[in-house]
């Protein structure tokens, strides 16, 4: 019997995602044996998680700062901005500089089955940001899934009639896909061959 420390610890690891129990007690195990090393270091890294990172107030990034690093920096083009369903999605874009230009996270896709509807998602802060002006092109980077398209028609029916241009990223996306598995090069065609929403 392991002691309740054990337990405690084996279940909260097992609620993240791509771990269930057994990996669980590998990884607290693992961690049991090296207190004096790698726990420190973890230990670290999420008390740093809590009490340092934030939502960006703009896009919805995680980052130390609100407004995010990418939201400050001037270098980016302030024209073009990119709507994804997950801040993974953004760090899938933006690990090898793909976009120029800044970021806008939904928070998750439409889903009927699910229950998720338009005001579970920050789409009436992304409106109010294109309402605001200055942003030429809105990419719509929903993951080549169904209801990630739903979510990008969904979109682009209410942005229609503002001064924007609407393009959403090329279907070299692998049906299913989740931007977050794609490496750089699908992912920078799928982004350079963006067009249109039809
Ligand atoms: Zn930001």
């Amino acid at each position: 019997m392991a002691s309740q420390e054990i337990e405690t610890l084996t279940a909260q690891l097992a609620r993240l995602p791509g771990l269930g129990p057994r990996s669980a007690r590998r990884a607290v195990l693992w961690l049991v044996k090296r207190r004096e090393t790698s726990l420190a270091a973890l230990l670290d890294a999420l008390v740093a998680l809590r009490d340092r990172l934030s939502e960006c107030a703009t896009c919805g990034n995680v980052d130390t700062a609100s407004p995010c690093a990418i939201c400050a920096d001037p270098r980016r083009d302030s024209r073009a901005l990119c709507v994804v369903e997950d801040v993974a999605d953004l760090w899938a874009l933006d690990r090898a500089r793909l976009f120029p230009g800044r970021y806008h996270v939904l928070g998750g896709r439409l889903s009927a089955l699910d229950g998720i509807g338009p005001g579970d998602l920050a789409i009436a802060p992304l409106l109010a940001r294109v309402a605001a002006g200055g942003i030429d092109e809105v990419v719509l980077a929903m993951n080549a899934t169904l209801e990630g398209q739903t979510t990008a028609h969904y979109i682009a029916e209410r942005l229609e009639g503002m001064p924007v241009r609407v393009t959403q990223l090329a279907h070299g996306l692998p049906v299913g896909g989740e931007l977050d598995y794609l490496d750089e090069g699908t992912l920078a065609q799928a982004l350079r061959a963006r067009r249109a929403i039809g």
